[in-house]
């Protein structure tokens, strides 16, 4: 792939050594995490192409798409409503990032205890390896939790052109209040990057768009609480992962071909896993790609991951936005109304979460949580040690697991990982 799409990267400004680099690490983790798993449906043929092309192909779509004076929208956050960059005929993409980058570089900036994630975001600029950021015309963060906020603040001057949305902080009248201005006031800029106004035709449109890619998802959910198991979670989270860079439409057919085939291994009763293996539910932090530490621990030490209360997962996806409006305004009313039901632990009280950890946990048939913090995120942190002691009371085994991006603690992760299994059981 390299050399095909070198003049591309150079042009994007990208640093062609380190980017290699990345990807040579990146290719040989997929390599080993992914394709070694036995029995894989034939429709992850697809998914597999889209990560062997995920710094290729795609970007030339996106370039493409620029030069047909399409606008790339980046983002960090499932706050930030696609189908309103849709609606404007623009293309979003998500730019939260998994895996560490120049972090001598970044430490210069950011203080060490700073999440993961958060650090990973600066460090691909830094580090000049996303070419996803780099074909941005605007990159779009949220007020959510501290270490993002003010990271902006940060990240602000690096970047061409950084738009920050602010978000409620309480599931209140008010709260509902900022998330709807804030959303007009998304209109208008996309709007004005654009060109295009955005009528309730074209909102419509975008609304249909992701809806579909949604329902896709939905039905993949679904389709995981059959035993034995018919997807790895391994497999669900990188369907998860691709959500926030593939072309909505093409996604959304792939994903279907997917379930088809999917239902035919259930009713052959043809799974992944041995019927009757140990059934993990993940909640917590969001996995961005190449994230993939924690359920590679999980599924080779034998348990399978039917379901993830995450924002790169089930709290990302659920709900759809309704479609009984016609004009602009109630259709925007129905964005707010499907967004602001995501129970992010940014929102203070937070109870909703819970429900849905209990509601994922009964729907998937899973016998165990695991939690899954990142180190200094003091809202999921701080969340997973009620979750943790609720679940336990209702006699669901439940591990909390804080860790980072590194491969350190891998060791650790697996002794414990295989204790809760064997606990399980
Ligand atoms: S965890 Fe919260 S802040 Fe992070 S992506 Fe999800 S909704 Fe946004
Ligand atoms: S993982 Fe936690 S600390 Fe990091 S960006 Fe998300 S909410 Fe903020």
């Amino acid at each position: 792939m390299s050399q095909q799409y070198e003049s591309m990267w150079r042009e994007l400004g990208l640093d062609l050594t380190a980017h290699d680099a990345l990807l040579k690490v990146l290719a040989q983790g997929y390599h080993d995490i992914f394709l070694s798993q036995a029995n894989r449906p034939t429709g992850m043929d697809y998914f597999n192409f889209v990560v062997s092309e995920v710094h290729g192909l795609r970007i030339q779509e996106l370039m493409d798409a620029k030069r047909q004076g399409r606008k790339v929208v980046g983002s960090y956050c499932v706050f930030v409503p696609e189908e309103i960059v849709l609606a404007a005929d623009g293309v979003c993409v998500g730019l939260c990032a998994g895996a560490d980058f120049a972090t001598d570089e970044v430490e210069k900036l950011l203080p060490r205890n700073t999440c993961a994630l958060i650090k990973s975001a600066f460090g691909f600029k830094l580090g000049k390896v996303c070419p996803y950021l780099e074909a941005a015309d605007m990159i779009v963060g949220e007020n959510t939790c501290d270490g993002k906020k003010k990271s902006y603040e940060l990240l602000g001057p690096l970047v061409k052109n950084l738009y920050v949305m602010d978000l409620p902080q309480v599931k209140s009248e008010k709260g509902r209040e900022v998330l709807r201005s804030e959303y007009w006031r998304f209109k208008e800029e996309m709007e004005l990057l654009s060109g295009v106004k955005i009528d309730a035709e074209r909102l419509k449109k975008g609304i249909d768009a992701v809806n579909a890619k949604r329902e896709a998802v939905h039905r993949l959910s679904r389709l995981r609480n059959s035993d034995p198991a018919p997807i790895s979670g391994l497999d669900s989270l990188l369907i998860n992962q691709i959500y926030f860079y593939d072309d909505p439409a093409r996604f959304t057919s792939s994903v279907h071909k997917l379930c088809d085939e999917i239902e035919e291994r259930i009713a052959a009763r043809n799974g992944v896993f041995p019927e009757g293996a140990p059934r993990i539910l993940l909640s917590g932090c969001p996995m961005a790609v190449p994230n993939w530490k924690l359920p590679w621990i999980i599924e080779s030490s034998g348990a399978v991951i039917v379901g993830e209360e995450s924002c790169i997962g089930e709290r990302g996806t659920r709900n759809l936005v309704e479609t009984t409006s016609e004009s602009i305004e109630g259709m925007i009313e129905a964005l707010v109304d499907r967004y602001f039901d995501i129970n992010c632990a940014i929102y203070t009280p937070n109870p909703g979460r819970l429900d849905d950890i209990k509601a994922m946990k009964s729907e998937y048939g899973a016998d165990g949580v695991i939690h899954y913090g990142l180190q200094f995120c003091q809202p999921y942190q701080i969340e997973s040690i009620p979750v943790e002691k609720t679940l336990e009371q209702m006699s669901v085994p439940t591990l909390r697991v804080d860790t980072d991006y590194s491969m350190e603690d891998v060791g650790q992760l697996k002794t414990r990982i295989e204790a809760f299994i064997e606990r399980i059981k």
